[in-house]
């Protein structure tokens, strides 16, 4: 989709003036190129002093990782393993309480639970987890269990991801992942992450969650094979689904990173997002969600220089 720099005034006009920006739209603004990214960056930055104010704001947490070893090995990930890697690892007992501990020393208000999903994990794997992060430290908040994870832990456990949810939270589960989304294509989701749930089963579980006070965050994996008009789409979505709960409270754009894997590997991709990606997302993400007031900008995926950059297109909460 060509570039037009008066559709492009056009368009961020309207949405400065307070209409909502339609998927093609989106598209159309994500495939921005030249002197248009600047305008694009400029007016999300414009929404973002309205909505946010100058704050930059961030969470004090620390990722705890249990397990590399997943029963998925998506195409898009470079951390899971096989149980018989050589560099699979599995903290359980004493060795998980010390990393726990570790992040307790470190004073965080929230740890997130990331791991694998472990072939042999059922509901009480993950409660008990839960458990011992809240008898480690005491009023922490825990972020964790994406929706891929509900459904395989009910489903190995016999029981529905709704009861599933009921039981987290009873075990001390805070706030529930938004990843696991990618992005909400089956047909992607077929070549990037073929063994995840579907589209649907994202959305439902997450409705689930919604309908039981949990808060979740959102997020949009980019940079790998999907085209502009499927990130727009999942947008679209996500948008929709704010619409209908309120369940998110940020949206964090994740860039896809290709080194070590299978996609790489298989000659699938040859590279990551781009830099002109990396802003483009940040300030389209902040234009089209006129219902979610916080737009990530994750750090550790684009490095510190680019998130400084993120953070002048529209961010404002430091992933
Ligand atoms: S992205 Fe998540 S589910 Fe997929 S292989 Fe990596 S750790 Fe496992």
């Amino acid at each position: 989709m060509a570039a037009d720099a008066k559709k492009t005034d056009t368009i961020l006009s309207d949405v400065l003036g307070g209409a909502r920006l339609t998927e093609e739209e989106a598209e159309y603004l994500l495939s921005l190129r030249d002197a248009d990214i600047w305008k694009a960056a400029a007016a999300a930055d414009t929404l973002r002093e309205k909505k946010c104010g100058d704050a930059v704001t961030y969470v004090r947490n620390m990722n705890i990782h249990v397990t590399n070893i997943c029963k998925n090995r998506c195409g898009l990930c470079a951390f899971g393993r096989k149980e018989s890697d050589a560099d699979a690892f599995f903290y359980d007992g004493e060795v998980l309480r010390e990393r726990v501990q570790k992040a307790r020393n470190e004073h965080v208000s929230e740890v997130c639970y990331l791991s694998g999903i472990h072939p042999s994990f059922t509901i009480e794997s993950y409660e008990n987890i839960i458990r011992m992060f809240h008898e480690e430290i005491p009023g922490i908040h825990i972020h964790g269990c994406s929706p891929d994870e509900i459904l395989f832990a009910a489903e190995r456990s016999g029981i529905s991801t709704k009861e599933a949810l009921i039981r987290l939270k009873a075990a001390g589960l805070n706030s529930v992942q938004g990843t696991a989304a990618e992005i909400l294509d089956d047909g992607v989701r077929h070549v990037i992450c073929e063994k995840k749930l579907s589209s649907a089963d994202w959305c439902r579980i997450i409705r689930e969650a919604a309908s039981l006070g949990f808060k979740s965050t959102a997020t949009i994996m980019y940079g790998s094979i999907e085209t502009n008009a499927q990130r727009a789409h999942h947008m679209g979505i996500i948008r929709g689904l704010q619409d209908e709960t309120g369940v998110f409270t940020e949206m964090v754009p994740l860039a896809f990173l290709h080194k070590n894997t299978p996609l790489a590997k298989a000659g699938l991709v040859t590279h990551g997002s781009f830099g002109r990606e990396d802003l483009l997302m940040t300030a389209v993400l902040r234009l089209f969600f006129d219902n979610i007031d916080n737009i990530q900008v994750p750090w550790t995926k684009i490095g510190k220089k680019m998130a400084a950059v993120c953070l002048c297109a529209g961010g404002n909460d430091l992933g």
